[in-house]
């Protein structure tokens, strides 16, 4: 084997193994998403069921645990941050006031949900517009 086909053979490997990394950046990119995705719609329509049913939005997202509206606060993993399922409670509407702690952010005077990050996804778009 000469040095020129030990050398192409390096190459090829690299470019595979960058081709791979990407595609497994990718496919977790869009698993993080989806998940907490579901998750943010989920918390979202319990809150709107508890204000349906109790007449005022939940102070916090504690009350809807506590009122059975969620058997726990779900964690969120997206980006940098790593799992939590801390909550900011805002006196400002998320979009006054980003921020970027991870976990969620909500805004009891409205019953918003937000994922609390200012990061952008893959798409371009900021998380917490999700
Ligand atoms: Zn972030």
């Amino acid at each position: 084997m000469t040095l020129i086909e030990i050398a192409l053979i390096v190459f090829i490997l690299g470019v595979f193994s960058l081709v791979l990394r990407t595609v497994v950046v990718t496919v977790r990119d869009n698993t993080e998403r989806a998940t907490a995705r579901a998750r943010l719609t989920y918390i979202q329509r319990q809150v709107n069921l508890y204000a349906i049913e109790q007449g005022h939005y939940p102070p916090d997202l504690d009350a809807l645990v506590a009122a059975g509206y969620l058997p726990c606060i779900p964690e969120v993993a997206v980006g940098r941050h790593p799992p939590s399922s801390g909550v900011i409670v805002g006196s400002a509407p998320f979009a006054a006031a980003p921020v970027d702690a991870g976990g969620w952010y909500y805004y009891p005077v409205e019953g918003s949900v937000h994922i609390a990050c200012t990061h952008r996804d893959a798409r371009g778009v900021e998380v917490w517009k999700w």
